[in-house]
């Protein structure tokens, strides 16, 4: 149930309502926009009726949501969600940009990569130190050695850390190294994962799940916010159809479509979303005209020599040349660009 207040009440009139939802063993998610306030009811609305709201002083109307998630519905929260870790930024009318390789193989390769890419604008280091694999005989991650390995490039770039976790066991440690906490496709049906993760109060990269449709992909978010974690990131990183041609194919109408559902930011992973490296830079331009408040890329100083996804990896030399074409597109579709560390930087 959300209560939308009148413009210019007076704050005795929000707060009298606030009372009552609570005398009523509910919560409230207050969010202020400069033309409106919204009062979000949290809890069993089943026995409350919107009348016992509509006739008091300041309230406007009381309308249900019939959504199944609602911290995340953009009914609950009008105005966009801005994510902002350091130099990223994303949502708002920000664009940030993630990259870095798919797995962290050693401090010499991460810290390399790090300074590659902060040189040419990236806001964000990504690096798997545990990695989902499809073969478990695969190479699954340096673990928390990998998370050091990407401490120790943060240390060195100022770049923030995004890297995934797998499995509640591990949410507390990869929280005291990451910045922003990645959930893979593979779990974004993980509800306990992901109610530990919003417990961990970190900034959360949420995955679309390769069969998962942005309806269930919403409600993934809605189990993280439960927790009152609320800077939560959605990715689109392309989906199983019936076509093989691609790894994956890359639903771009997801970034239209999820911003209309929700205020949280959407990003795209061109990298997963094709498989193929060469297709990577077209599928970026795409995401950005789409309108994507962020992107992650995977990027490598020798993506053939990658131990994962090398094929779907491109060099830090053509993740330079990309970000030219990502900074142009960005102004014509009237998005500023993260906190740019790179000018100056480099
Ligand atoms: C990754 O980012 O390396 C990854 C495993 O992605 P996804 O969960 O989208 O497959
Ligand atoms: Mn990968």
């Amino acid at each position: 149930m959300i209560i939308v207040m009148k413009h210019g009440s007076p704050e005795a009139d929000l707060r009298k309502v606030v009372e009552k939802v609570e005398a009523m063993g509910l919560h409230t998610d207050i969010s202020a926009g400069e033309t409106q306030t919204i009062i979000g009811v949290l809890g069993d609305v089943t026995q409350v009726s919107t009348e016992d709201f509509e006739g008091m002083a300041g309230v406007e109307k009381v309308l249900r949501v019939q959504k199944p998630y609602k911290l995340a519905s953009r009914d609950f929260r009008p105005m966009d969600t801005v994510v902002e870790v350091g130099p990223l930024r994303v949502g708002g009318g920000y664009l940030g940009v993630i990259a870095g390789p798919c797995s962290v193989e050693s401090e010499a390769q991460v810290v390399e990569i790090a300074r590659r890419l902060k040189a040419a604008g990236a806001h964000a280091l990504r690096g798997g130190a545990y990695k989902p694999r499809t073969n478990p005989y695969a190479f699954q991650g340096h673990k928390e050695d990998g998370l050091k390995m990407l401490a120790a490039a943060r240390a060195e770039t100022g770049l923030p850390i995004v890297t995934e976790v797998v499995t509640p066991a591990d949410v507390e440690t990869v929280a005291r190294y990451a910045d922003v906490m990645q959930i893979g496709a593979r779990n974004m049906q993980n509800y306990l994962l992901l109610s530990e993760v919003g417990r961990a109060h970190k900034p959360v990269l949420l995955k679309r799940g390769m069969s998962a449709t942005l309806e269930e992909l919403c409600c993934a978010a809605e189990y993280i916010m439960a927790e009152s974690s609320k800077q939560v990131i959605l990715c689109e990183r392309g989906i199983r159809t019936f076509e093989t041609h691609s790894r994956n194919t890359l639903s771009l109408c997801a970034v239209p479509a999820l911003k209309e559902m929700t205020h949280l930011p959407v990003i795209v992973d061109p990298s997963h979303g094709t498989g193929k490296r060469a297709w990577v830079a077209a599928m970026t331009r795409a995401a950005v005209a789409a309108g994507a408040d962020g992107l992650i890329i995977e990027a490598h100083v020798e993506p053939e020599r990658a131990l994962t996804d090398g094929f779907q990896t491109i060099s830090c030399d053509d993740f330079a040349r990309l970000m030219d074409d990502v900074r142009k597109i960005a102004e014509v579709v009237g998005r500023k660009i993260g906190v740019c560390t790179s000018a100056a930087a480099a």
